[in-house]
C-alpha cells in the first residue's frame, strides 16, 4: 500500500463526474520504464502497466498486465515518487483525453456515459475490450485482449486496430513528453519540477477521421503535486 504521507501522490477520493470517460496514459521510470494505461470506469482508473507503450501498428502485440485500481485523481499526477515507495521514480503524464467503447466496428457516442461505462466493465471482466481513444498522442481504436489469467496480473495484449487511423511509420512512444508540462522524463530526472502549462487536457477530435464536433466536458484539470 502507499502511505500518503511519504509520497505526492493523491489519495482516493469520491468522484461525481459526467460527460465522457477519459483515459490517460502515463509514462513511469519505476524499477523498469513502463506506460501505465488507464481508463475511467465506474469511478477508478482500470489500469495495465505496457512495458514497451502502445504503438500505431496493427501486427505489433505489445504486452499489457493488469494491475490494481488507481483512484481517478491519480491519473493526471506527474512527478517524482520518492525511491523505497511503491513506484517509486519519475512519472508524466505521456497522453490523456476521452474514449469511448467499439461495439461490433461502431464507436459508441462518446456521451453516452452509462452504455460506454457499463459495456468497458463487462469487457475487463470477459477479456476482450475495444475502445476508441481520443487523446492527444494516440487517436483510435485499439483492442485490449485477455490471454493469461484474471484480475490484477492478468496478461493482455494490446492491439492498434485496422480502422484507416493505424500509422506503420508513426514511433508514437518517440513522442516523448508530456501533455500537461511539456516535460519529459529526463527533464523530472534531472530536478525541473513540473508546472502544468495547459489549463485542461481536452481534447480537440483534430486529426480523427470522421470525428464529429461535440462539446466535451473538463475531462481533466491539471492536478498540482503538492
Ligand atoms: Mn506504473
Amino acid at each position: 500500500m502507499r502511505d500518503f504521507t511519504r509520497t505526492p501522490e493523491p489519495p482516493p477520493s469520491q468522484t461525481n463526474r459526467s460527460g465522457p470517460l477519459t483515459f490517460t496514459i502515463q509514462k513511469h521510470a519505476a524499477r523498469r520504464l513502463h506506460y501505465d494505461l488507464r481508463l475511467e470506469v465506474d469511478g477508478v482508473l482500470v489500469s495495465w502497466p505496457i512495458p514497451q507503450g502502445p504503438s500505431y501498428k496493427p501486427e505489433v502485440r505489445r504486452l499489457a498486465i493488469q494491475t490494481e485500481d488507481h483512484p481517478y485523481a491519480y491519473g493526471t499526477f506527474e512527478g517524482i515518487i520518492p525511491a523505497g515507495e511503491y513506484g517509486g521514480g519519475q512519472v508524466i503524464v505521456w497522453d490523456a483525453g476521452t474514449y469511448t467503447v467499439i461495439e461490433n466496428d461502431t464507436p459508441i457516442d462518446f456521451h453516452d456515459r452509462t452504455r460506454v461505462e457499463t459495456l468497458a466493465r463487462e469487457g475487463v471482466e470477459h477479456g476482450r475490450l475495444s475502445v476508441f481513444l481520443n487523446g492527444r498522442k494516440l487517436k483510435g481504436g485499439w483492442t485490449l485482449l485477455r490471454t493469461r489469467g484474471n484480475g490484477v496480473k492478468s496478461q493482455w495484449l494490446f492491439i492498434k486496430r485496422r480502422d484507416g487511423l493505424e500509422n506503420a511509420d508513426r514511433e508514437v512512444t518517440a513522442e516523448d513528453r508530456s501533455v500537461l508540462s511539456g516535460l519529459t522524463i529526463e527533464d523530472l530526472a534531472a530536478g525541473r519540477v513540473p508546472e502544468p502549462r495547459a489549463s485542461t487536457l481536452v481534447p480537440t477530435g483534430e486529426g480523427v477521421v470522421g470525428a464529429k464536433r461535440l462539446p466535451f466536458s473538463k475531462p481533466y484539470e491539471p492536478m498540482l503535486p503538492t
